[in-house]
């Protein structure tokens, strides 16, 4: 009867909703009148009582006429229903602190540290000691798929851990506006106010999306201000930082850089190419292992470079149609099987681009870039250009030879390993090339 209910909520709440809150529950049965279920986590029980509840009632009464209540347990299979029962009632008469779930794949351990995300996960394991709080708020900030919600959910993964007895709220700027919208209709202001200045730590994510709307902010403005002066620990997530987001407030986000304010620079391939070794590992644990040819994350550590979100989705649908096949999995294999990421994920940048940006970089001419000059200040450049030729885009050394006046490709060679090796020992060079690789992929 539940997997009739559970189908028909499929089609109301769609595929992705009914995935992940409503198949994860097992029905246990009805005892005088209260139909237990037990739910993967306090989370997605929770979840589901604020959200579906009504539906899930409704259905559950036109099936059995004596049905007067529902209850979520958590936790392992032995019929510990009585137990768990009063602890559950105990959660749902009290007020419902509940943040958006957090995912049980985002902890500290399994996310990949490397140079372009070493400063935000080091202040993200900082608050996550619930020592004295040393930054407020802490302010991450960087593209798409770079580990903002990842390092947000294991801060308080770890927070809840560590310290149960702190009040942890993660949720979504949407979400906050959402609930602060729904406290106006419903005219509960003074409870959401109540609530959201009673936690001990507050995390909002993509807080980008409030900027704008006006009520919100206004009130978002004095949460951070109340807690701030309680000294309650914030966390802040956006896609750029506070101060050119369009439309927030001046004093928001004049506030906002009042703490710690980190980014998360886009990846570079060793950090890509660390991501897939560790999902790899993950992966074969669902999959069983799998025979990876040598060469197949070079590869796409180098062609999917934007967002390590789509290089888990790629490498995800790799194991899935290698295990499928019964196949290892090839060079050959990843270019049929990932055609449509490897185009769209196509580096837009040009040799030519490139050529121009450094040599503007450097303050040289773009004909002593191209031409045969070789003193230091021009050859320098040069193979730095040539480095990110190799690196950004997918042309071949002797396509890129052709484009610097009509150079051989060992030349080419014999640049990118210069520069390489000087990447090792020389940190403003470093400095330099990251520079130039933000600017050029922006
Ligand atoms: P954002 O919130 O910045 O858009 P997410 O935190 O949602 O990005 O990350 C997108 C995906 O990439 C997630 O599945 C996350 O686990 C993964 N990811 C991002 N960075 C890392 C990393 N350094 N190590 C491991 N996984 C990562
Ligand atoms: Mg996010």
């Amino acid at each position: 009867q539940w997997t009739g209910i559970s189908e028909e909520l499929r089609y109301e709440i769609g595929d992705s909703n009914h995935k992940n809150w409503i198949a994860p529950l097992e029905c246990l049965g009805i005892t005088d009148g209260v139909v237990r279920f037990r739910a993967p986590s306090r989370f997605v029980g929770d979840w589901v009582k604020r959200t579906y509840h009504d539906q899930i009632f409704a259905r559950l009464q036109t099936l059995a006429c004596d049905v007067s209540r529902m209850e979520f347990i958590v936790g392992d299979p032995t019929p510990r229903a009585a137990v768990a029962a009063p602890a559950t009632s105990k959660a749902a008469q009290g007020d419902d602190l509940q943040g958006a779930p957090l995912d049980g794949k985002y902890h500290f351990d399994n996310f990949v540290v490397g140079k372009p995300n070493e400063l935000a996960h080091a202040a993200a394991r900082r608050v996550a000691e619930a020592g004295p709080v040393t930054f407020n708020p802490l302010f991450l900030y960087g593209g798409v798929g770079l580990g903002k919600t990842h390092l947000m959910h294991a801060i308080a993964w770890e927070l809840k851990a560590k310290r149960p007895d702190l009040q942890v709220l993660y949720l979504s700027a949407e979400q906050f506006m959402y609930r602060f919208v729904q406290a106006l209709r419903d005219r509960e202001i003074m409870d959401f106010k109540n609530l959201f200045r009673s936690v001990d730590v507050l995390m909002v994510d993509d807080v980008q999306f409030i900027a704008g709307k006006d009520s919100t902010q206004e009130e978002f403005f004095h949460t951070f201000n109340a807690l701030v002066d309680q000294n309650k620990q914030i966390v802040i997530s956006a896609d750029r930082a506070p101060g050119e987001i369009k439309d927030l407030e001046a004093r928001i986000s004049s506030r906002m850089q009042c703490g710690l304010v980190v980014d998360l620079h886009p990846t570079n391939y060793e950090l890509r190419l660390g991501i897939l070794q560790r999902k790899a590992a993950q992966f074969a644990q669902s999959y069983g292992s799998i025979k990876i040819d040598d060469g197949v994350f070079e590869f796409l550590a180098h062609r999917i470079t934007t967002n390590v979100r789509v290089l888990e989705g790629a490498l995800q649908r790799l194991f899935a149609f290698s295990s499928l096949i019964g196949q290892e999995v090839t060079l050959d294999m990843v270019q049929d099987c990932l055609s449509d990421m490897l185009r769209s994920s196509e580096r837009r940048v040009t040799v030519e681009e490139i050529q121009r940006k450094v040599a503007e970089h450097f303050n040289i001419r773009l004909s002593d870039m191209l031409g045969p000059k070789r003193t230091r200040t021009i050859a320098r450049p040069r193979q730095i250009a040539m480095y990110l030729s190799k690196e950004m885009t997918s042309r071949s050394l002797p396509e890129i030879g052709r484009r610097f006046g009509g150079r051989d490709h060992t030349t080419i060679l014999h640049g990118v390993r210069k520069v390489v090796e000087m990447r090792t020992q020389d940190t403003q060079l470093n400095e330099d090339i990251e520079l130039l690789r933000r600017l050029l992929e922006s």
